[in-house]
């Protein structure tokens, strides 16, 4: 019998350990590409080639799109309990292995394995809201006069697919999968090149769950694949994850060819420390929101908003904490050393323009001898400075002194990014000022990473978000479906109306 979660990834540390390549999984089979394209994944740890992904084509998406469509009535014609029972079944596969999981993913990606473990767990509370759905309400039915009734349900949308980023190559997905198949659509996913492994596994183990072949399908790949996902017309929705730039092209492209899209963007997520928050908290809060998975989480905090004449305290024990995290059990790599590259420019770039580098992550190395960028805070950055305004997406908190707490409401208001926002204080009042006047769709109170649990929907407001409703949550199984409204009369109606 095969394994449940496909090939065995049998790494239980960090020492650098190959693994298979990653091919497209389409119908029920891994294919590699057909034109032959592939690309190595690095262990970003180790800078070392785990193994090879397949880069796929138009042609490549066109096989996978039509398996989908293929399996797409019969999937459909299942009831929807017994298309919840599959996820009932990954969600035990998923806890029975969850180790490897979670090795898998620290190895692709970088991040700690108690990170990575974070993960999948946040992934498996993703399934469970799917897999409720057939004891939820799913539509509605009223006598809307006498004799005549009216009833709702929410239908699939057909073929569907969804593209993700490198940072969360297992829950991510798993913020459509659970939504799309207890639905009753078949997928296409097309994960980040640079972490194939996440999806590999759950292509393996919804296999072992029970799900027919053809419902869902992994095509690998770049731009190619996602430029042809765009376009495909048997497509009828795409869910994208990843950066605004990207964001914005798959949500126009999506659209110009009659597509239900959303897409979430990237981030630079403003937290305002007023100088009465509570201190243990905060002061433990904000670093673990800017440096944790190496700062690389649309949800990481970005900028520090510090307010008023009394908050040298927490930068001081904030600096003491950011030096004393330790490279390899407490912060990982980084992606790759391009993206080290990348936030070495920034913060030079903001030296350079006055800011005070009071924590300094440049060109230090972790063991591995892979790509490495440390904690780094810098003081007295402003809004103008690329660190202050744009997204890094590393291990940077850049900190723009305020006066005032609506000097600190204004910057963040400013920044064209939407995600999250928060604010630390003991004072209600300034707590609820600054939540109403936030522009960001995932605001906290006292918290770093204010993450929606489910049931409550993940997703941001303005750059960080194109198109309607949130992806996770209820919103997310309303974006996968379309409603059907069916009146109904059996008999004729003696109190006739102008609509009888
Ligand atoms: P990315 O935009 O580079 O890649 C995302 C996906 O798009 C990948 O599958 C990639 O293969 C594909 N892609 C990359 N360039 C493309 C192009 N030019 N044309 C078409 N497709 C392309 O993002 P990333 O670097 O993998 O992930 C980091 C970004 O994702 C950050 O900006 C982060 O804030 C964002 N993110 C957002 C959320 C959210 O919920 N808003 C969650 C996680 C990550």
């Amino acid at each position: 019998m095969t394994h449940p979660t496909g090939p065995r990834f049998d790494a239980r540390s960090n020492e650098f350990t190959t693994y298979v390549d990653c091919h497209n999984w389409i119908g029920g089979e891994w294919v590699p590409a057909a034109a032959g394209g592939r690309l190595p994944v690095d262990n970003p740890r180790h800078g070392s080639v785990m193994g090879e992904v397949a880069m796929s084509d138009a042609g490549d998406v066109d096989r996978a799109v039509a398996a989908a469509k293929a399996a797409f009535p019969a999937w459909r014609a299942t009831p929807m309990r017994e298309r919840a029972k599959v996820l009932h079944n990954l969600r035990r596969i998923m806890e029975e292995h969850i180790d490897e999981l979670a090795w898998v993913l620290s190895h692709e990606n970088g991040k700690v394995f108690p990170e990575a473990k974070a993960e999948v767990d946040k992934g498996i509370e993703c399934l469970e809201f799917g897999l409720s759905m057939p004891n939820m309400d799913n539509g509605g039915m009223q006598d809307v006069s006498r004799g005549v009734s009216c009833a709702v349900s929410y239908e699939p949308l057909g073929v569907c697919a969804g593209i993700v980023p490198f940072n969360f190559p297992t829950m991510v997905p798993l913020w459509m999968i659970p939504q799309v198949l207890v639905a009753g659509n078949t997928f296409v996913l097309k994960p980040s090149e640079k972490t194939p492994y996440g999806a590999m596994k759950l292509a393996h183990m919804l296999r072992a769950a029970g799900l027919p072949d053809g419902v869902f399908n992994l095509v690998n790949g770049g731009r190619e694949a996602v430029e042809a996902i765009t376009e495909h017309p048997d497509i009828k929705a795409i869910g994208f994850v990843g950066s605004t730039k990207v964001a914005k092209i798959v949500y126009e492209r999506g659209a110009a060819t009659g597509k239900r899209v959303l897409a979430l963007g990237g981030a630079k997520n403003h937290l305002v420390l007023v100088d009465d928050a509570e201190f243990e908290l905060a002061t433990e809060n904000i670093p673990v929101s800017a440096f944790g998975a190496q700062g690389q989480r649309c949800m990481a905090a970005s900028v520090l908003l510090a307010v008023g004449d009394n908050v040298q305290r927490y930068i001081d024990r904030m600096v003491e904490i950011a030096s004393a995290f330790k490279l390899g059990p407490d912060v990982g790599p980084v992606i790759d050393a391009a993206a080290a590259a990348r936030m070495t420019r920034y913060v030079t770039q903001a030296e350079e323009m006055g800011a005070k580098v009071l924590v300094d992550g440049r060109g230090v190395q972790g063991p591995g001898g892979g790509a490495w960028f440390g904690p780094t805070i810098l003081d007295h950055c402003t809004p103008e400075m690329p660190a202050g305004c744009e997204e890094i997406f590393g291990p940077v908190l850049s900190i723009i002194r305020v006066k005032t707490i609506d000097e600190a409401i204004h910057i963040e208001n400013k920044n064209p990014y939407g995600n999250a926002a928060a604010v630390f204080t003991t004072n209600g009042h300034t707590a609820r000022y600054a939540v109403e006047r936030f522009q960001a769709g995932m605001v906290g109170i006292n918290i770093g990473v204010p993450v929606p649990r489910e049931p409550f929907g993940f997703g941001g407001w303005n750059e960080s978000k194109f198109g309607h409703g949130d992806l996770t949550g209820y919103d997310g199984f309303r974006f996968w479906t379309r409603p059907r409204k069916v009146t109904t009369k059996w008999a004729r109606q003696l109190d006739q109306t102008w609509m009888g």
